[in-house]
């Protein structure tokens, strides 16, 4: 490992102002991924600006109907918040299928937001890889790609996204807060991460020494239940193969709104809007989980490896539809 300079900030604004605009500083709160990075040398921060004590672990409703959740508040603490648990039912799901109750305790909102690939060729320095080196070829796309992506994916690369968290606030709908020393700003959480085309070194909409202070759930879908289904290698302790994040409203029989969102087969936290077109207005059945699931993968792009992940994305949005409109 390294050496590189350690500051704790006291406030949003010296966080910002230590960073500046620096790209070789970042940004430190739980470390759960960033120290496994350093660890690596995939990331090779000269200076680390702690931003653990800075106020940013509020958990609150807003009078608009949205909760307003800090960047600090841990995986743990949203997951258990009761207003979550009930009311963005997915969001907690998602939170408790994720990582370790030990990693849970310590990894925040925008350390989950932040979070990079576990591309096996992203985490080896002898390893071409255009994400880490930009220009020096992707090993996956001839290489073990059986985790990779097959949503959104480009010539550059084809890493999917790791993260459960987000792909549930990609169904809800949220909105990530930044401030940097030009001042805050919003960004839709859909927007917020980047495919990689030409450029997937670029991984989300934050600038050198911007700070994410909060992200801001949308108020829950009037009368909605929501539902997250992850399939995996295992029962514990891995990320998914595929999953999906459903919110549904019904009128009797018939959906009156649902969000679909993907996990593990894209490139980002995947919003389906096709999926959600055939959803919508129609009966609740097999039938209709079925067309939407197809329409859902209807431009999906397999790999070598990962062909299989097309049709366990389907049975995953299937299955999450059924449960989450079954009583
Ligand atoms: Fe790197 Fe992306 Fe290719 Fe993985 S898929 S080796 S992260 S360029």
């Amino acid at each position: 490992m390294r050496n590189f300079a350690y500051q704790r900030a006291g406030d949003v604004h010296q966080a910002c102002a230590l960073h500046g605009d620096d790209h070789r500083a970042d940004f430190i709160a739980g470390g759960t991924n960033l120290i496994d990075m350093v660890k690596l040398d995939i990331m090779r921060p000269d200076r680390l600006v702690d931003v653990n004590r800075l106020p940013l672990t509020e958990l609150v409703a807003l009078d608009d109907g949205r909760l307003k959740v800090g960047a600090l508040v841990t995986n743990t603490d949203l997951a258990h918040d009761e207003r979550v648990a009930a009311d963005y039912t997915v969001l907690s799901e998602a939170l408790l299928s994720g990582a370790s109750t030990q990693l849970r305790n310590v990894a925040t909102t925008a350390g989950n937001v932040m979070q990079r690939t576990r591309c096996p060729y992203f985490r080896n320095p002898a390893r071409p890889c255009n994400k880490r080196e930009p220009g020096s070829g992707c090993s996956a796309l001839e290489g073990i790609n059986r985790n990779h992506a097959v949503l959104g994916g480009s010539d550059q690369c084809i890493a999917v996204h790791p993260s459960d968290m987000c792909v549930a606030m990609t169904a809800l709908g949220a909105t990530v807060s930044v401030e940097g020393v030009e001042g805050k700003r919003d960004v839709a959480f859909e927007d917020y991460h980047l495919r990689p085309g030409d450029t997937p070194e670029r991984e989300h909409d934050l600038r050198d020494g911007e700070l994410i202070t909060h992200v801001t759930l949308d108020a829950p879908l009037e009368g909605a239940r929501s539902h997250y289904l992850k399939l995996r290698d295992r029962a514990s302790y891995e990320f998914a193969l595929a999953s999906c994040a459903a919110v549904v409203a019904l009128d009797g029989d018939t959906i009156r709104e649902a969000r679909i969102a993907l996990g593990g087969v894209g490139t980002k936290p995947w919003r389906s809007r096709e999926a959600e077109a055939v959803l919508d207005g129609q009966p609740a059945t097999e039938a209709t989980f079925t067309r939407a699931a197809e329409a859902a993968l209807a431009d999906a792009k397999a790999q070598h490896d990962n062909a299989f992940k097309i049709p366990l994305a389907k049975q995953a949005i299937v299955r999450a539809l059924t449960t989450v409109t079954t009583n």
